[in-house]
């Protein structure tokens, strides 16, 4: 049983795991070993102390670096569910699980807003999770939508299952996918069906489908975890960035404006520091 399990390896969640090593607890960071694609992102940062006018690449170095020195890695795995089993939590990752006395989310924000018909035909036909799902779509026609170059491992292996697969990279530089792929570049505008999903609708064009895949970076905090409390889409913290489930803390983007570095690296730090106080409360 780990003390901690931080979602997220971005700005938040970088923060958060140099603290809870420095009090020397037993954690397990979870997300990209690459870091958040948008820590890397920024053409030029001015607005982060001790580095001026880094570029997001650089910024990027800089957080792997400190990983290194303290020793943290990050484990590759994206959560699919954090369960409050009552005194600890269970946290899943397709296949794997772990269970941990406390959760950090420190998941960031995904820009993108779903899609009409999203929600409505989740788990019964829409999934978010190839790893989870994938196998059920085994020789079926499938679309994949995916919103960012750092999930396309995981439309490749759909595309391995798939009998035919409609992928739709929104965003630039997509990799040629091997199988029988096309693609569409552009975002459905609305998922059908009845009972479970039935067609994909990309403007003028429908395509027939058995299942769809919505990969995205970051899920709908509210989707992650069952009866957190969200306002507008973030999670609501108090200043000790403390959620309104006992031991599970959220930081950075995920709670709300400033979607920033600085807030984030912030966040990150209050909530480790919280964790370390309410581990002691709850010995
Ligand atoms: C183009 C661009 C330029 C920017 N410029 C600036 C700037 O100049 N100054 C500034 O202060 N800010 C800037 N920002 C904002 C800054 O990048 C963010 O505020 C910061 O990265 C937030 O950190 P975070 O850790 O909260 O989230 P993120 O950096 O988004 O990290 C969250 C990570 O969690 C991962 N994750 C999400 N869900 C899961 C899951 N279920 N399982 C596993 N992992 C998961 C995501 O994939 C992501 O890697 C910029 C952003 C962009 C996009």
């Amino acid at each position: 049983m780990y003390d901690c399990v931080i979602i997220g390896a971005g700005a938040a969640g970088v923060s958060a795991a140099l603290t809870l090593k420095a009090r020397g607890k037993n954690f397990i960071l979870l997300g990209n070993p690459a870091l958040s694609a948008k820590i890397g992102a920024a053409e030029k940062v001015t607005n982060y102390p001790g580095l001026p006018s880094a570029e997001g690449s650089g910024l990027k170095q800089a957080f792997l670096s400190s990983l290194s020195a303290s020793g943290i890695s990050v484990t590759s795995a994206q959560v699919t569910g954090v369960y409050d089993m009552g005194g600890y939590f269970g946290v899943l990752c397709g296949e794997n699980s772990f269970e941990s006395k406390t959760v950090i989310l420190a998941t960031g924000v995904e820009a993108v807003k779903p899609v009409k018909g999203e929600l409505e035909f989740l788990g019964r036909g829409v999934s978010y999770c190839a790893t989870c799902d994938g196998l059920l779509y085994k020789g079926k026609k499938i679309v994949v939508v995916c919103t960012s170059k750092e999930l396309e491992e995981e439309a490749e292996y759909l595309a391995s299952l798939a009998s035919q697969m409609v992928f739709a990279p929104i965003y630039k530089g997509a990799k040629h996918l091997s199988g029988n792929v096309r693609v569409i570049n552009k975002m459905p505008a609305e998922i059908r069906g009845g009972a479970r999903v039935q067609e994909v609708a990309f403007g003028g064009e429908t395509i027939p489908c058995d299942g769809v895949f919505m990969l995205k970076s970051a899920l709908a905090p509210s989707a992650l975890v069952p009866g957190l409390k969200t306002e507008g889409g973030h999670v609501v913290v108090d200043r000790q960035c403390r959620t309104n489930l006992n031991g599970l803390f959220a930081a950075g983007d995920c709670t709300g404006r400033p979607y920033q570095y600085a807030k984030a690296v912030g966040e990150g730090n209050v909530a480790a520091h919280s964790v370390c106080d309410y581990l002691v409360e709850n010995k």
